[in-house]
């Protein structure tokens, strides 16, 4: 097979204002996808109306472009792209790997054990739905297979999803396609062959590889940098009230962002301007000096 030149992308879900912990993302996804002469992508993720903030999209991309940021064609919008996770499920459906799912969050929650990512789905539906229930969600099935994928930063990655998972949802009870869906389709149709990205993302993959693999398209390579987290542990977030970067102090958040990203920029960088920051993360950008945790703490606001 011919090597596929590199397209990597950022993919900000409009949730709230960029911050410093986007701000990683987004500069590791693009210094990376660059400095291996590749395209780069921003795709807005909008799927979930009651968690998309009114104006936010707008102000995260208004706030790439302050920072210096230059994508390659257009902004990619998931709320626009629904036809095509709907064929995805409908391909899913045909090859019998979804079934419908009655269960509330509720029932879930009373009969399943902790998994990575909230209660392992016990399979209550799986071969029918129970008498006088009705569906709700659509779920895919998952196997005992396990999943390994190697991480560019974090190393090797292994999962079995019927243990830690289970059968997990692609269309919710409000009739929304699930992200794990959404950024397999867009991935593999946008020609995304790189995803860099936070590292709360990393017990995803195995999904999304399952997922792939479901639907017939190819699995990029994966790295996913530290997340930003406060004194409590938890993600930098609209949540936990992470403050929105002001467009004045571009040229220091950019600076913070490489320093939390191993790369060392020399003090003076974080007094100079746009230009000069980013001439010196292009020259300078190793994936290499990005440490291997899962979070960093951040030293303060
Ligand atoms: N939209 C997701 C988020 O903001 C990121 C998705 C991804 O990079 O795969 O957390």
């Amino acid at each position: 097979e011919p090597q596929q030149p590199y397209c990597g992308r950022f993919a900000p879900s409009p949730t709230g204002d960029l911050h410093l912990g986007s701000l990683l993302a987004a500069l590791a996804s693009c210094l990376e996808a660059r400095s291996r002469g590749g395209r780069w992508l921003l795709r807005m993720e909008d799927l979930d109306p009651p968690r998309v903030m009114p104006g936010a999209a707008q102000r995260i991309v208004d706030s790439l472009l302050q920072h210096g940021f230059v994508w390659d064609g257009e902004l990619a919008v998931q709320s626009e792209r629904s036809d095509l996770y709907k064929a995805a499920l409908v391909q899913l459906q045909q090859s019998g790997r979804l079934y419908p799912c009655c269960c509330t969050r509720r029932e879930v929650a009373q009969l399943a054990h902790a998994g990575v990512d909230g209660p392992v789905y016990p399979g209550t539906c799986r071969n029918g739905l129970p008498p006088g229930r009705e569906a709700r969600a659509l779920r895919v099935r998952v196997d005992e297979q396990l999943i390994s994928f190697a991480d560019g930063v974090q190393g090797l990655q292994q999962q079995v999803l019927a243990e830690v998972v289970g059968d997990f949802v692609l269309q919710r009870a409000d009739g929304l396609f699930a992200y794990q869906l959404a950024v397999v389709v867009d991935d593999a149709l946008q020609g995304v062959n790189h995803v860099v990205r936070g590292a709360d993302l990393l017990d995803s993959t195995p999904r999304q590889i399952h997922l792939q693999r479901l639907l017939g398209l190819p699995t990029p390579g994966y790295v996913h940098i530290p997340v930003l987290v406060n004194q409590a542990g938890e993600k930098l977030s609209k949540q936990t009230l992470a403050p929105a970067l002001q467009a004045d102090g571009a040229v220091s958040n950019l600076w913070l962002a490489l320093d939390y990203l191993g790369q060392n920029p020399p003090p003076a960088l974080r007094k100079s301007n746009l230009a000069d920051i980013w001439q010196w993360a292009h020259a300078h950008w190793a994936l290499a000096r990005v440490p291997r945790q899962r979070s960093i703490p951040i030293k303060s606001f």
